[in-house]
């Protein structure tokens, strides 16, 4: 597993969420009681009844008394259809209800989760925790869930007629039962962690696969077919061993289950026949006993049928739970940079617990200039480029924008100071207009082209429903080629309007013909801003009003242009060797396909 997954929220957070949840629709959850409750009464009274009518008959009563007896029964039976069907509608209701807030609350979660956190967990352990792991905490909350609290209620009130026939046959009731409580409590013990590891191996192989497929180019140019089939391979057989354990619990529980219930049956029968031999019991007592147990088939089965929902669910649900659990960015109380200052002082950064990419870095950029940052293949200047645009946080030292530290911003506040343009933008399956309006979602109409006018993409305009225009891929929509969606992009950051932009190889992936006219869209962008540009090309450094050269992480030299090719230093020898046509670095160093070094890409 190369990605460290999101937060699991623990037992006690889980329960606790589920306490609010339920104290959101604390009406409906009244109602759901008092319906099971009355329903679970009604049924209580049939087997009581025959038991009379047994008694009567023996007694040697008229038929009247067993006509009498045998309305009541058709009546409550009657109302207990009624009542079990109007609270499964409620129950049904509430479920539906919650898990839509549930699903709310994901959306709102996600949306919250530091760039960076996502980028470690990777896109599958949010998909599986979003696709697979809510629609399973949906069917227990609308299916499981009420079916579970009605046969709990109905256990509860007939064991308790049971007792209050003859309490001796009650406790055989109960010591009959006690077969099926020991299967499901070993069941449980086990259940939990090992749903908790099935969740965790899908997601770790649906990331394994994704990252695979997304990264298939490299994984080709690097000749690293073998070793990530082999990982695909890893990651698919320790989800099969999961799987396999969690099936195992089941095929113990349910056998060892369908055995025990005709167990507390058998014992009230068998005590009931002596004590009525010696007279200590009526038949119709030991007959309504037996009757009632009968009747905890139905309820044993449907929780038992739903144990095991319940157990995976509750695993769900704290997979769930847990995205609440990642730090959200927090500035401190009313604390908002003041000033386009941005300082790096002393960061230190280390990736996942890793050694030290970067030593020590001081640097301060000043609002307004044009900065460029050189030096070799995996020097840490992409490194330096993430702390810059707040995406991660220096382990020691700081990076801050204004006086306040820059990975601490919220992301609104965030990418009013600083965004990082990159070469990956992404074009959603929406309008013009709102693929625009991310960036700023109160722009008017007039606003947004005037962004993209000054981007260069008129095109808009010639577009049939112009910015009411539907992009993607799907059927009627209209697909955007790269540099059209790079120019989306770079009008979002126009939007955005940031003080400070950082390019990362922002044209690095196009064609020379599509890089010069996006070029030319950047430089409108650039107008007026903070630049600081990682320079994979030199030219990019002699244009820039300073230069900042990083080496094994530590930031090595600092200056002008002109005065670092004076000094004669590491830079002067990547001008001369880059000038003279040679590489000016050494060969890019691989890295693993699925590991997206950029993330607020606009
Ligand atoms: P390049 O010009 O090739 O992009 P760079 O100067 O931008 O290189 P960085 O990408 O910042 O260098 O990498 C600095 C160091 O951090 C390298 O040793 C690299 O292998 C390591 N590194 C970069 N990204 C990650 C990551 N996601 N996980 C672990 N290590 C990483």
């Amino acid at each position: 597993m190369t990605a460290r997954q999101l937060p699991v929220a623990s037992p006690r957070q889980v329960r606790r969420a589920a306490a609010v949840l339920i104290r959101r629709d604390a009406r409906a959850f009244t109602t759901l009681i008092v319906l099971n409750a009355l329903a679970a009464a009604a049924g209580l009274v049939s087997p009581w009844l025959l038991g009379r009518i047994v008694d009567a008959v023996g007694a040697g009563e008229g038929t009247r008394t067993v006509d009498r007896y045998a309305l009541v029964i058709v009546v409550c039976a009657l109302a207990q259809f009624l009542l079990t069907r109007q609270a499964r509608f409620v129950g049904h209701r509430f479920g539906e209800r919650t898990s839509a807030r549930i699903r709310e609350q994901l959306v709102d979660r996600v949306l919250a989760l530091p760039a960076s956190a996502v980028e470690r967990a990777g896109t599958g352990d949010l998909a599986a925790r979003g696709t697979a792991d809510v629609p399973e905490v949906s069917t227990t909350l609308r299916d499981a869930g009420p079916d579970v609290f009605i046969a709990t209620v109905q256990i509860v009130f007939v064991l308790g007629a049971v007792f209050a026939l003859d309490v001796r046959l009650g406790v055989c009731g109960v010591l009959g039962l006690l077969g099926i409580g020991f299967a499901t409590r070993w069941y449980l013990r086990r259940a939990h962690g090992d749903y908790l590891a099935e969740g965790a191996a899908n997601s770790a192989m649906a990331e394994m696969l994704s990252a695979t497929a997304s990264g298939a180019r490299t994984v080709e140019a690097f000749g690293l077919q073998e070793r990530r089939v082999a990982a695909c391979d890893e990651a698919v057989e320790h989800s099969r061993r999961t799987r396999t354990r969690t099936l195992f619990l089941r095929s113990v529980l349910f056998p060892a289950v369908d055995v025990s219930y005709v167990v507390p049956v058998v014992a009230v029968l068998l005590v009931g026949g002596a004590l009525l031999d010696r007279g200590a019991v009526s038949l119709g007592t030991v007959v309504s006993c037996a009757l009632y147990l009968r009747q905890l088939d139905t309820p044993l089965d449907s929780i038992l049928r739903w144990v095991d929902q319940l157990q995976s669910s509750g695993a769900s649900f704290a997979r769930v739970e847990g995205l609440g659990q990642e730090p959200a960015a927090d500035p401190g109380p009313g604390r908002f940079p003041a000033g386009d200052l941005i300082e790096v002082t002393g960061a230190r950064y280390a990736y996942d617990g890793g050694r030290d990419v970067l030593h020590g870095v001081d640097l301060t950029v000043r609002p307004g200039e044009r900065l460029a940052l050189v030096g070799p293949s995996g020097a840490g200047k992409s490194t330096l480029g993430r702390l810059l645009a707040g995406i991660d946080r220096p382990h020691t030292g700081e990076v801050t924008v204004g006086g306040v530290p820059i990975a601490a911003l919220g992301p609104d506040e965030l990418r009013r100071q600083v965004v990082l343009v990159t070469q990956e933008h992404h074009v959603f399956a929406d309008t013009v207009r709102d693929n625009l309006r991310i960036a700023a979602p109160a722009a008017t109409d007039d606003q947004l082209r005037a962004a993209l006018a000054a981007v260069g993409a008129e095109w808009v305009d010639e577009l049939p429903g112009g910015l009411d225009t539907e992009l993607g891929t799907g059927a009627g929509a209209t697909r955007t080629d790269g540099a059209r969606s790079q120019q989306l992009a770079l009008a979002r950051v126009v939007l955005a309007d940031p003080h400070t932009l950082i390019l990362d190889e922002a044209t690095a992936l196009l064609d020379p013909a599509t890089a010069r006219h996006t070029e030319r869209a950047l430089a409108a962008v650039l107008e007026g801003r903070t630049v600081i540009a990682i320079a994979h090309r030199l030219h990019t450094a002699r244009d820039a009003d300073r230069v900042a050269v990083l080496d094994d992480g530590r930031l090595t030299e600092l200056g002008t242009h002109d005065e670092l090719v004076a000094r004669g230093g590491a830079y002067a020898g990547l001008w001369r060797s880059w000038h003279g046509g040679e590489p000016p670095t050494r060969a890019p160093h691989p890295r693993p396909p699925g590991d997206q070094a950029d993330s607020i890409t606009l």
